[in-house]
């Protein structure tokens, strides 16, 4: 931690926001310049809130040199994390493409859809059961019916299965039929839900917040890695701002962001984070360019009577044209994708 003392700070202030930094356990070096006094901190104490020393007298500003996590850091794990499910690899150098509807709606509908999925060479087959919809007037998903549907069209065409984990009380009976549990853009704040997720064996695709900072992201990834479960794929879904025009906004750059400071892979889901279907080919085809290493797209093969989320979903002829532009890009930047 570097702490930046106000140009006219006494020096018992200064005498005082050292002892402070002893007492919490810190080294300390002070470096007294022509105009600025610098305090460097050192001690690695991931949990340690720097606004105990910011609102001190005579500090200007403090900054903190390790990041708040550490399991799911690269510092602390410098090779990529790739997850294993039945023989798929996440965060290697293929790149998955996971697709399917936002809710399994019926039997015709889901097993249409895993064909089209199955045809275009991706792995593993999405589907909502449980959803979290902003009305509690919205089709609210069709639960374990809806489970036994989706497991049962990807074991036809050998697809894994990802499907949205709400609370608590649905892991164990999601469990029973999906490959990968994912945790939705409103609930990845939700600490208990983390860390009971973090208690299985089952991998976790986290997808960040509405307004989370990749920080805080990491961290709630953190919960996840520090109840036990390494497994842990990370979704860019985009982020609440003041534009309009798009749904959410795309925040590309947390792909190279999150490589960078973490060893987990990331997932793009551009069906979400820009929300209309003539936005997705272009979103998909510049994560792909930005190093996902993994795309998440939803379909539908009738979007105007879907129950969910029909306007940001491809059709199936566009999807499966955005694929094989996928594996032109994927292949130019040296990666693979079937
Ligand atoms: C979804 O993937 O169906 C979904 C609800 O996404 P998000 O949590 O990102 O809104
Ligand atoms: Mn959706």
């Amino acid at each position: 931690m570097v702490v930046i003392i106000e140009p006219k700070a006494t020096d018992e202030q200064i005498q005082n926001v050292i002892k402070h930094l002893e007492d919490y356990g810190f080294q300390i070096h002070k470096s007294v310049g022509v105009q600025n006094t610098i305090i460097g901190a050192i001690g690695v104490k991931p949990d340690f809130d720097i606004r105990k020393i910011k609102i001190l007298d005579g500090v200007a500003d403090v900054y903190r040199v390790t990041a708040p996590f550490k399991l799911a850091s690269r510092n602390f794990h410098e090779l990529n994390t790739v997850i294993d499910i039945k023989g798929t690899k996440i965060g290697g150098n293929e790149i998955v493409i996971i697709s399917g509807p936002c809710s399994v709606e019926n039997e015709d509908q889901i097993f249409k859809l895993a064909e089209i999925v199955s045809k275009s060479g991706a792995k593993i087959l999405r589907g909502g059961a449980y959803k979290p919809r902003t009305s509690p007037y919205s089709f609210q998903g069709m639960g374990e019916e809806g489970l036994k549907l989706l497991r049962k069209a990807a074991d036809k065409y050998g697809l894994l299965v990802i499907t949205e984990v709400m609370e608590s009380a649905q892991i164990d009976i999601i469990g029973k039929y999906t490959d990968i549990y994912q945790i939705g853009a409103r609930n990845m704040q939700n600490f208990p839900l983390l860390k009971e997720l973090g208690a299985t064996n089952i991998p976790v695709m986290l997808k960040r917040g509405l307004s989370a900072t990749i920080e805080e992201w990491l961290m709630s990834a953190e919960y996840i890695l520090s109840s036990g479960n390494p497994n842990v794929i990370l979704c860019e879904r985009g982020i609440r701002t003041f534009e309009r025009y798009t749904r959410n906004t795309f925040d590309i750059s947390a792909i190279p962001v999150v490589h960078k400071k973490s060893h987990l892979p990331i997932v793009a889901d551009p069906s979400h984070a820009t929300g209309y279907r003539d936005q997705v080919p272009p979103m998909a085809r510049a994560a792909v360019a930005a190093g996902a290493d993994g795309v998440m797209i939803e379909i539908h093969h009738d979007p105007e009577k879907a129950l969910s989320d029909g306007p940001q979903a491809l059709l199936p002829e566009t999807y499966l044209k955005l694929i094989d532009e996928l594996k032109t890009i994927a292949a130019a930047i040296g990666r693979e994708l079937n």
